[in-house]
């Protein structure tokens, strides 16, 4: 690939900003290598689109994982699916549990809270916590469901339940690494956007195999949600999963996919790094995410003792990359 051709796409993305960016230029910054200058020039156009929408405020979203339970689904990535359970136990939180660490959150200073179940949990069940969660909120936490496939009508039930938003994805691959249809999750985004809440987006979970060709267009559809927030995760090689064998990216290629994800999707309020890392906080990402209860990402089912960390140890990493709360 040319080096003009980059610097000259870079120019454009720098001068212009990148409403207009064509696939073929997302593709093109995608593939370019990780220890050339041209990244250090994708970096700093990130960092200064985040600065110019964001100042210096940083977010942390705290998100409790409600139930450990093998899932039907599948996940050839996820550490809950059935065929390949790997977690180190199986249970269900009840409210005044899900209560008291809220509670605990609170302390600590949050701005989101995402409650997750596996798809196969019952949504009935699921409103019941997030009206739970919603009664000692306070009105500035936003409340975000992460849950399985839903209609219309289950999404305006999330919203009259307190919801502000939902975290809902078509992820790489979906239909060959999951057992989930890809139009099965984009039906669900559109109910979830005809109720008029909040998208929180993620390009995930990203391995070593996935083309900056797939990465592209993946991000072009994100483009098209207007998240409020948007993601870059890479995927973790959990023990005892499926796709554990092909490995993981390094935090220098997350980076880079940070920083092109954030030019394109141009998210309105924050911009993330999956999991927390300092380095991609050079590319302008002002938000990190908490994580307690069950994590698809560890076998640990209590992530908090396990891969997850806590807010005020996000605050921190926030604050080493000159992010601050409100
Ligand atoms: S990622 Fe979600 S849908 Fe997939 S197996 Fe895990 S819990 Fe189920």
């Amino acid at each position: 690939m040319a080096t003009q051709e980059k610097s000259s796409i870079l120019h454009k993305w720098r001068e212009q900003g990148t409403t207009t960016a064509t696939e073929e230029e997302i593709t093109t910054l995608l593939g370019m290598s990780i220890y050339e200058d041209d990244f250090y020039d994708l970096l700093s156009i990130s960092e200064a689109r985040s600065r110019a929408c964001y100042g210096s405020r940083g977010y942390v979203f705290a998100q409790i994982g409600i139930n450990a339970e093998p899932c039907s689904k599948n996940c050839a990535f996820c550490s809950m699916g059935k065929s390949h359970y790997s977690m180190d136990g199986k249970w269900q939180k009840d409210i005044p549990q899900m209560k008291q660490e809220i509670e605990n959150l609170l302390v600590q200073g949050i701005d989101a809270l995402f409650l997750m179940t596996t798809a196969d949990f019952p949504q009935e069940e699921a409103l019941q916590f997030f009206a739970a969660a919603r009664s000692i909120l306070p009105n500035n936490v936003n409340l975000i469901a992460n849950i399985g496939d839903l209609d219309i009508h289950m999404a305006k039930r999330l919203r009259d339940s307190g919801c502000d938003g939902a975290y809902h994805i078509r992820r790489l691959r979906e239909g060959v690494d999951t057992s989930i249809p890809p139009e099965k999750r984009e039906a669900s985004l559109e109910a979830l956007r005809n109720a008029e809440l909040e998208i929180y987006y993620c390009l995930e979970p990203i391995g070593p195999e996935h083309t900056p060709e797939e990465l592209a267009k993946e991000l072009l559809f994100a483009r098209s949600l207007h998240p409020v927030a948007m993601a870059a995760m890479r995927r973790v090689p959990v023990p005892g999963t499926p796709l554990a064998k092909k490995g993981r990216i390094s935090a220098r290629e997350l980076t880079k996919i940070v920083a092109v994800s954030n030019l394109v999707v141009a998210p309105s309020r924050c911009m993330n790094v999956h999991e927390p890392m300092q380095m991609p906080l050079l590319a302008g990402v002002n938000q990190l995410y908490a994580e307690s209860g069950a994590n698809p990402r560890d076998t640990h089912s209590q992530t908090e003792d396990g891969r997850g960390i806590n807010a005020t140890k996000s605050w921190e990493i926030l604050a080493e990359g000159g992010w601050f709360p409100a």
